[in-house]
């Protein structure tokens, strides 16, 4: 789907945050890498879904309103067969219903399980003054933490890209450490700076989180996007 469909579905519903399926599908368009993701609405089609993707899969909640899908019990990972997507489909829905009552539940998103990498954060916000920033940062407790991020203006050129990965103070972790693989530098430079072309392109996105990205020996790729976009 094209970012104007989901733009205009979202606008018509009244919202300005974008689901995960939602945003995997325009960042796809944009050729950043992410995980393929669908939205089931049974328990049924996630199943169906679940065998397409290819197992293990993982299933999330899809609503407007959960904001931090594990926080509310709205994740299930490392799923291997119709039965385990059938009891993480109906435990999905009654975690997140208790944990945020109320909540709207537009469905629970299925993909294929990626291979744990290098967790790396990319994101933009928009700041007041200076309009769209890019931000890079590694993953889980160093980013929220240690705030060790790096931050760009939008638009950036190939070097910005490169220098917002090498500024990091947890760089050397990017190099492989302690036994741990080196990640694919060059395709995180490059997810990065298609997300900045397609920020770019479209001044209605407010604020997109890839959080996290896998980073392996070889690629990178988007596990949970969030898009948040402008009031019509
Ligand atoms: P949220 O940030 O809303 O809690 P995420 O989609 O980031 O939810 O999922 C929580 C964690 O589950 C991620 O940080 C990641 O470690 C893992 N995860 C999510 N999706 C996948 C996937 N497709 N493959 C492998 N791991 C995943
Ligand atoms: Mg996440």
């Amino acid at each position: 789907m094209t970012f104007e469909t989901v733009l205009a579905q979202a606008r018509a519903e009244g919202r300005t945050l974008l689901n995960e399926v939602e945003a995997k599908d325009v960042l796809r368009d944009a050729g950043v890498p992410v995980t393929a993701t669908t939205l089931a609405t049974s328990r049924e089609a996630a199943q169906a879904q679940a065998e397409a993707a290819g197992y293990p899969v993982v299933l999330k909640v899809v609503s407007p309103d959960i904001a931090h899908k594990s926080d509310a019990g709205g994740v299930k990972l490392n799923l291997n067969s119709r039965d385990e997507v059938a009891a993480a489909y109906d435990a999905i829905l009654a975690n997140c219903s208790a944990a945020v009552p109320g909540a709207k539940i537009a469905g629970v998103a299925v993909q294929h399980m990626a291979p744990q990498g290098t967790e790396v954060i990319v994101g933009m916000t928009t700041d007041p003054q200076f309009g769209p920033v890019m931000m890079f940062g590694l993953g889980g407790i160093m980013v929220e933490v240690l705030k060790d991020v790096s931050f760009r203006l939008v638009p950036l050129e190939d070097r910005d890209a490169a220098q917002m990965i090498d500024e990091i103070k947890g760089r050397p972790i990017l190099s492989g450490v302690r036994g741990q693989p080196a990640s694919d530098v060059g395709a995180l430079k490059s997810a990065i700076l298609k997300v900045a072309k397609f920020v770019e392109a479209h001044p209605e996105v407010r604020e997109l989180d890839l959080n996290p990205v896998f980073a392996y020996p070889d690629g990178a790729i988007a596990v949970d996007a969030r898009i948040v976009v402008s009031e019509a």
